[in-house]
C-alpha cells in the first residue's frame, strides 16, 4: 500500500500539502536530510527558516538507504518513524516519505521535479540547506538546473557574515547569477533566488548523538522525548545499527 505523509492527501499523481489553516500550502520549504537521527538543531534550525521566511510549511524529506554509501544508516523506517514524531504537534511542520518510496539514490534534483509535478504549479518551493552542504553543492547531480527549479535558503550555524556569496557558488554557476535586492540574495537568470540566513547555533550533530548512544551517555535535551524514547525502546545506535 502506497504510504502517505501525515495532513498530505494523494488524488492520483497530485499531492495536496496543507498548511497550518487546512489550505493548500503554497510557499514549501525543503529540508532534506538522513535525520540518524532527527535532532533539536533540525527542528530549531527548520523553525527559525519558516518564521523568517514566511513559508506555510516545512517538509521534511528523510533520504532513502543510499547503496553506495560511505556509513550505514538506520533503515529509513525506522528514520522516518523519529522524523514524524518530532514533527508531532507542529502543524508548520510536515514530513514527506517520497525519497524512501523511491529507493536507491537519494538525488535533490529528482525529488524537486517529482514534487514540482505532484503539487499545483502555483507553489513556491524553497530548498533549505545547510552552508556547509551548501559548499559542496558542485558535486550534486544536475546542480546547475537545480537552481531553476527552487529558490534556496541557505542557512549558517555559527553566525557566518555571508560578505561576498557569489564566491560561495561553484565557478561554472556563477554567470547565472547577479546581485538581488540586497548583498545577501543572488538572482538566477530564471529569476529563482538563493537566500543567506543565519540560524541560532546550536551544536548538535546526529554523529554526536549516535555516538553517545554508543558510549552508553545520556541524550537527554538533544532529541525530543518522543525520540529519545523510540531510540532506546528499538535499541537504535548501540551497535546493531550504529557506526559502521
Ligand atoms: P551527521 O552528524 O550524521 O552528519 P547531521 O546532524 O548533520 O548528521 P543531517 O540529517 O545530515 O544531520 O542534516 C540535514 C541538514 O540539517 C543539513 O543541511 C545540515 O546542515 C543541517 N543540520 C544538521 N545539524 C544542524 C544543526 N545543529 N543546526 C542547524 N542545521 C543542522
Amino acid at each position: 500500500m502506497r504510504k502517505r505523509s501525515a495532513r498530505a492527501t494523494d488524488t492520483g499523481q497530485r499531492t495536496t500539502i496543507r498548511n497550518q489553516r487546512g489550505g493548500a500550502a503554497r510557499r514549501i520549504g525543503i529540508f532534506g536530510g538522513t535525520y540518524d537521527p532527527i535532532h533539536i538543531g533540525h527542528l530549531r534550525s527548520a523553525e527559525e527558516a519558516r518564521e523568517r521566511l514566511g513559508l506555510d510549511v516545512v517538509l521534511f524529506i528523510p533520504t532513502a538507504d543510499p547503496p553506495h554509501k560511505a556509513r550505514r544508516l538506520a533503515p529509513a523506517a525506522h528514520r522516518l518513524a523519529m522524523v514524524r514524531l518530532a514533527l508531532a504537534g507542529n502543524a508548520g511542520f510536515r514530513v514527506s516519505p517520497i525519497e524512501i518510496e523511491r529507493a536507491g539514490r537519494s538525488y535533490t534534483i529528482d525529488t524537486l521535479r517529482a514534487l514540482r509535478e505532484r503539487l499545483p504549479p502555483d507553489t513556491a518551493l524553497t530548498l533549505l540547506i545547510g552552508l556547509d552542504a551548501f559548499r559542496d553543492i558542485g558535486t550534486w547531480k544536475d546542480y546547475r538546473t537545480l537552481f531553476s527549479l527552487a529558490d534556496l535558503a541557505v542557512w549558517s550555524r555559527p553566525p557566518h557574515d555571508f560578505a561576498a556569496p557569489l564566491d560561495l557558488l561553484p565557478v561554472a554557476a556563477r554567470g547565472d547569477f547577479c546581485y538581488g535586492r540586497n548583498d545577501k540574495t543572488l538572482r538566477h537568470r530564471t529569476g529563482t533566488h538563493i537566500r543567506f540566513v543565519t540560524v541560532t547555533a546550536l551544536d548538535i550533530s546526529a554523529s554526536a548523538i549516535r555516538q553517545r548512544l554508543l558510549r552508553g551517555q545520556s541524550i537527554r535535551y538533544l532529541v525530543p522525548p518522543t525520540v529519545e524514547r523510540y531510540l532506546r525502546r528499538h535499541r537504535l545506535y548501540v551497535g546493531r545499527h550504529g557506526e559502521s
